[in-house]
């Protein structure tokens, strides 16, 4: 086995960690340390955002502990019949790394996952070490995310729980069939037992303080992944499926990622990715269902194909749908009308609501209130504005959808 450093397994570690999206992801800027290299630089590799529990966004350490693993994932990089290069951090190795990008003001925090090694609860155990040595041996303050193993023993995962500011247990795919044909050594029932049971650790943490027992919780919450295209499931079953984790497991965040085709792909996966804006249409949908008072019948009628339109935002479907419901008065609506508004999210309508009571708003007014007063215009009425026309759906689509693109030419 070839010899590997650090750097060299931090390239390989947070490459294979890039698929995982739950980490909200956005590479990094190279960034260096006065011109050195080394341990310190992270050239880029590995920097994702996410955003803490009290909703700043920090950058963190997005890496997995190793790319080994023994199961068999068909849609995954590091599936056991996968041939790509094969690494593995040491505990100490890791918590080490991540304290020096740390000192160095690289990185807010870690979110660390993992093949399966040896067992569930050896590489359990082995990701809780490293977030142990962190907390215990070095007073680390900062953020910690783990990607957590359902088959690992309880114990394990309230362990992970007091070292981790977040957890997370991937659900994968959205059918229990499709798991069991694309992931077989996983099980749709064990992951939500364990879901289940780190929901009980919340619960349970609010009751207690942690002051009082140093053995609770320290996460508030978990979230979960799940892989869009990889099987046959429609937007409609992907986001049930969302709305009964959300209310079975109080999740923060379902996380939706586009498969990605590995090499060498078995033919029970698609040849292609799913078009990327699938991906965007499922988290526009998802916020409408849980900030923005909609139902799944409203953004997915029964009767079509189940799938979101990819050319126009969720909302702006909505409403097009649905003429009779517009114009509405900005001065006079209530919230959950003006959130029904496309183009007027929920911190546009807080202002709007308290800029209306010091007077009636013109639509210069909602102009300063909002990011895109021409989406607006056609489906509200101001001191000064009322749309000439009734809504006319088919033209707005036309003016409001982004024009059609042309592939590349090659001659
Ligand atoms: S358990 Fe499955 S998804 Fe996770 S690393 Fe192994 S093969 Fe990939």
């Amino acid at each position: 086995m070839p010899y590997l450093n650090t750097v060299d397994k931090l390239a390989v570690l947070a490459d294979a960690a890039k698929y995982d999206a739950s980490c909200a992801s956005s590479s990094a800027q190279k960034r260096n340390s006065a011109g050195t290299k080394g341990i310190g630089s992270t050239e880029g590799m590995g920097i994702c955002h996410s955003y803490a529990p009290d909703g700043r966004c920090i950058s963190l350490l997005k890496v997995l502990l190793t790319n080994y693993c023994q199961y068999d994932c068909l849609y995954c990089v590091n599936r056991v019949s996968s041939n790509v290069q094969r690494a593995r951090f040491g505990a100490g190795e890791l918590a080490q790394l991540t304290l020096d990008f740390y000192k160095r003001n690289y990185i807010e925090g870690l979110f660390l996952s993992s093949g399966i090694i040896r067992s569930p609860d050896y590489t359990m155990e082995q990701m809780v070490e490293v977030a142990r040595i962190l907390r215990e041996e070095h007073e680390f303050q900062g953020y910690i995310h783990l990607k957590t193993i359902p088959d690992a023993a309880p114990e394990l995962l309230e362990a992970a729980g007091r070292y981790a500011d977040r957890l997370s247990i991937n659900v994968e795919l959205p059918s229990r069939v499709s798991l069991g044909e694309l992931a077989p050594e996983k099980d749709a029932s064990r992951i939500r037992q364990a879901m289940a049971s780190v929901r009980l650790k919340l619960d349970e943490k609010k009751e207690k303080s942690r002051h009082s027992n140093p053995r609770a919780m320290k996460a508030t919450g978990q979230s979960t992944q799940m892989i869009v295209g990889a099987d046959t499931s429609d937007d409609r079953k992907i986001l049930t499926t969302s709305a009964s984790l959300y209310a079975g497991y109080k999740l923060r965040r379902v996380y939706y990622s586009a498969f990605s085709p590995t090499p060498h792909p078995s033919s029970k996966l698609p040849p292609q990715p799913p078009p990327l804006q699938r991906e965007h249409r499922l988290y526009q949908a998802d916020w409408l269902l849980r900030f923005y008072g909609f139902e799944l019948d409203e953004i997915i009628a029964g009767g079509n194909d189940g799938m979101l339109d990819l050319k126009i935002d969720p909302k702006l479907a909505w409403a097009l749908k649905h003429p009779e419901r517009f114009p509405i008065d900005i001065n006079r609506a209530a919230r959950d009308e003006l959130l029904r508004v496309p183009g007027l999210g929920t911190r546009s309508v807080r202002a709007i609501l308290k800029a209306r009571r010091l007077g009636a708003l013109r639509l210069d007014d909602v102009a300063r209130l909002t990011t895109s007063v021409k989406k607006i215009r056609p489906f509200i009425v101001a001191r000064d504005w009322r749309p000439t026309r009734a809504l006319d759906s088919a033209g707005l689509r036309a003016q409001l959808a982004p024009p059609p693109e042309q592939g590349d030419l090659f001659a």
